[in-house]
């Protein structure tokens, strides 16, 4: 059995009046993240660790943000589009593992309808799938409210 691993990192920043979507749920917050697409943070570093797993690149190289194609898409999307390349190479997701790092909104009620979306991408149960968040302590860009960064570790297992 191969066994392969993946790590993703992406940030965003945030702006007043934007809508924010974490994880490919819907959250009420008086900003959201500044993005060509839907600014799902969470997914996009979700994306970059299965590619990442598979040497396949990057988000930005197979969604590049030039591409008018990709202006507001719901970031589930791509999700699911990674999904098929993997599956197209023989490979299955055995686990993810998530981080949001933000000081605010409060995400602990919203956890589990993210796990429940990228599982349904996934096409993987819920108890592969972990997000976790943190703060930073008031530190940093994340700290400050600027912007909002997210880590993802995946591993894949092939024949
Ligand atoms: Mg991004």
């Amino acid at each position: 059995m191969d066994i392969r691993i993946g790590n993703g990192y992406d940030v965003h920043a945030l702006a007043e009046g934007l809508t924010l979507t974490l994880g490919g749920v819907r959250i009420p917050f008086e900003k959201g993240c500044v993005a060509h697409s839907d600014g799902d943070v969470l997914i996009h570093a979700l994306c970059d660790a299965l590619l990442g797993a598979l040497a396949l690149g990057d988000i930005g190289r197979h969604f590049p943000d030039s591409d008018e194609q990709y202006r507001g898409i719901d970031s589930r999307i791509l999700l699911r589009k990674v999904r098929e390349m993997i599956a197209e190479r023989g490979y299955r997701i055995s686990n993810a593992d998530c981080t949001l790092l933000l000081q605010k909104p409060k995400i602990a009620p919203y956890i589990d309808e993210m796990r429940k979306c990228l599982a349904s991408d996934l096409g993987v149960e819920i108890g592969r799938i972990a997000v976790k968040a943190t703060t930073t302590e008031h530190l940093g860009y994340e700290g400050r409210g600027e912007g909002i960064s997210a880590m993802a570790t995946v591993l894949l297992t092939g024949e």
